[in-house]
């Protein structure tokens, strides 16, 4: 009988443990971005339908762990994962990326949600919002005052005082340094997701004297083993199956 692994990703380290595992193994996707067509395991994308679905899949389809590997500010599929391991009697291990740490010269402004950015944002006119598709839930609020440039993975016209970027990391700082003074950027709002794709925007803001409305990490369920590299967990997840295989 095979171990067989469920692997929940969104994540560029995610993927990178997906490429490591073999066909009996599933990596699950939310179905937010692209789908990868070139995996040796099996890819499943959508939802569970709550920790219940969840205890479901893992007793239907005979799951031995779940590997966490989602990003650390998708906390309700997190808590989800570590409910249904307890209810399936799953072990539920997770990747928990390091957070980022702010260096000496750097200005973060800790917030917690998206009332805490908007008021973190009211002295200042150029803000660069990379967190995620959120302020496009809100371009309609834009400021008189201000003018948003939002960089993330989705396609949108925005309007006059909205520039919407679609872009994917990893991010270089001479790329960042370009962007900043070509859109006048004079705040930058970003989460601390931590890892090297995305830090590029952190020492340019630190170079060019510009503050960061940094929004706090969610609480994130306790998990049995934690990883901080992709790396530590694809070791570990290959001796895991070694054994497992040849028990
Ligand atoms: P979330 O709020 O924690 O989860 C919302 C719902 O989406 C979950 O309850 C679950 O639906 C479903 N879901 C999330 N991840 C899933 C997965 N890997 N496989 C199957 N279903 C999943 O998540 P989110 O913040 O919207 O993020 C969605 C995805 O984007 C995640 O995979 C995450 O790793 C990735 N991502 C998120 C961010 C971020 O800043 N939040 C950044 C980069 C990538 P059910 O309850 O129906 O099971």
């Amino acid at each position: 009988m095979t171990a067989r692994i469920l692997l929940l990703g969104g994540t560029g380290d995610a993927l990178a443990i997906a490429r490591t595992l073999g066909p009996q193994h599933v990596y699950s996707l939310a179905g937010l971005g692209r789908v990868p067509a070139d995996l040796t395991c099996a890819v499943r994308v959508g939802g569970f339908g709550g920790a219940e679905g969840l205890a479901r899949f893992l007793a239907d389809e005979d799951i031995a762990l779940v590997f966490d590997a989602t990003h650390p500010y998708a906390a309700q599929i997190s808590a989800n994962a570590a409910r249904a391991c307890v209810a399936a009697h799953v072990p539920y291990w997770a990747l928990r990326r390091a957070p980022w740490q702010p260096q000496p010269g750097d200005d973060w402004r800790m917030v917690s949600g998206w009332a805490g950015v908007v008021e973190a944002l009211a002295p200042f006119a150029r803000p660069l919002f990379t967190l995620g598709r959120e302020p496009l839930a809100h371009l309609n609020e834009v400021p008189q005052r201000q003018h948003w440039t939002v960089r993330c993975l989705e396609a949108h016209p925005g309007h006059a005082r909205a520039r919407i970027i679609d872009a994917r990391g990893p991010f270089t700082a001479e790329g960042e340094r370009a962007l900043f003074i070509e859109a006048h950027i004079d705040v930058v709002v970003s989460k601390n997701s931590g890892g090297a794709a995305t830090e590029a925007k952190l020492a340019v803001a630190r170079e060019l004297g510009l503050p960061v409305v940094m929004m706090q990490r969610p609480p994130l369920p306790d998990a049995q083993r934690e990883f901080t590299s992709a790396q530590e967990a694809i070791d570990t997840l290959a001796n895991y199956n070694q054994r497992s295989f040849h028990a």
